[in-house]
């Protein structure tokens, strides 16, 4: 700054004017840029997990499996409680927590992911200055040279900062015609402004985001989360608000919703995909009647926004799940595995690790 206002002096410019300029300008960038280090940082962060991470590298149907695969392997029933109740809170901080592990595992990567996206927008900045300035140097008979200098500065960084040319009116009209000189000028100013950024970037965390990476990584596996009234699976469909019936693959034991044979306080180990052939009957309050499952639709919403297909295959996933956590199911209903409710007999031979396997090959 010290060369910078001693050759001012020399070339006989306002040097009052190139300073106000440089100062309004950088301060307009400063907020901006921080802005778009960590809106792109959001997204690269996302983006690297999509990359480095199988849960995420496919469709949500992918993601479902290695969650079942977590819930195994960590054999905690409360877990699964949260699962099975709420899908789409349980999806969400899964992917919230493998974010956050990844990024704050003592590596400095959130550091690292903002530091490289600043040095990357820096790098953006620092060619739109010489960029502006190689187009406008050469207009000698242009007097709004600043104001054509602010055209194509802001119109270099449209895509990647959001500079509106529009606040930049108040210094449009500075009495500024060497226009190499504030460029220079610009340069020393941003390094500074770089130093000021990097400072603050140190202590940034999850919670300096504005949009959060969990946010932008989650929304590759939205769709439709409604759950099957019987079992409690979710569609498979990959539209939210999709036309048509909710469908999906598996169905499981009736027994994860708490489903009981009238008249006892035995639990339903059949799945829905078995119900609809068969000739039981339903019905989810007293006060309602009774619907026959081969005409399950008749029972109205939100059963008749399903599609249920016969099928008598069941997971051996749900199989090992229900035998490995009788009790906590038993208890948290309080009902039995009793009566036509028995766990037979195979599905308390299934390990975990063939539950697994299966679960992988589908
Ligand atoms: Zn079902
Ligand atoms: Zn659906």
């Amino acid at each position: 700054i010290e060369d910078f206002f001693q050759c001012f002096q020399i070339s006989c410019q306002g040097a009052t004017s190139i300073t106000t300029f440089v100062v309004f300008l950088c301060d307009k960038i400063e907020p901006a840029l921080s802005r778009a280090v960590f809106e792109r940082t959001a997204r690269d962060i996302a983006e690297d997990m999509k990359n480095k991470f199988p849960d995420f590298k496919s469709n949500r149907a992918n993601l479902e499996v290695c969650i079942l695969r977590y819930l195994a392997e960590q054999e905690n029933f409360e877990y699964f409680k949260q699962y099975l109740t709420s899908p789409k809170q349980f999806f969400q901080s899964y992917i919230e927590r493998r974010v956050k592990s990844h990024c704050l595992d003592g590596s400095s990567r959130l550091r690292m992911f903002l530091e490289s996206s600043l040095e990357s927008l820096y790098g953006n900045i620092l060619s739109a200055v010489s960029l502006s300035t190689q187009i406008v140097k050469d207009k000698k008979d242009r007097e709004d040279k600043i104001s054509l200098w602010l055209d194509e500065f802001c119109g270099e960084l449209a895509e990647v900062i959001n500079l509106p040319r529009s606040e930049l009116k108040g210094i449009e009209h500075q009495e500024v015609t060497d226009i190499e000189f504030l460029s220079s000028a610009m340069a020393k100013s941003l390094i500074d402004l770089r130093d000021r950024l990097i400072k603050e970037l140190a202590d940034a965390d999850m919670s300096s985001f504005s949009r959060q990476p969990h946010t932008i990584l989650a929304e590759h596996f939205s769709g439709c989360w409604q759950q099957c009234p019987f079992c409690g699976a979710v569609c498979t469909n990959t539209m939210q608000n999709h036309d048509g019936d909710h469908q999906l693959v598996f169905h499981r034991p009736q027994a994860l919703t708490g489903f009981k044979w009238y008249g006892t306080d035995h639990f339903v180990i059949d799945i829905c995909s078995s119900s609809v052939a068969s000739d039981c009957s339903f019905r989810f309050h007293d006060y309602q009647p009774w619907t026959p499952y081969r005409t399950y639709r008749n029972a109205g919403p939100p059963v008749s926004t399903w599609r249920i297909l016969p099928d008598s295959s069941m997971q051996a996933y749900w199989k090992w799940f229900v035998s490995h956590f009788r009790t906590q199911l038993e208890a948290l209903y309080s009902q039995k595995f009793q009566g036509k409710g028995e766990i037979p007999y195979a599905w308390h031979r299934i390990t975990k690790q063939e539950a697994l396997s299966e679960l992988e090959r589908c």
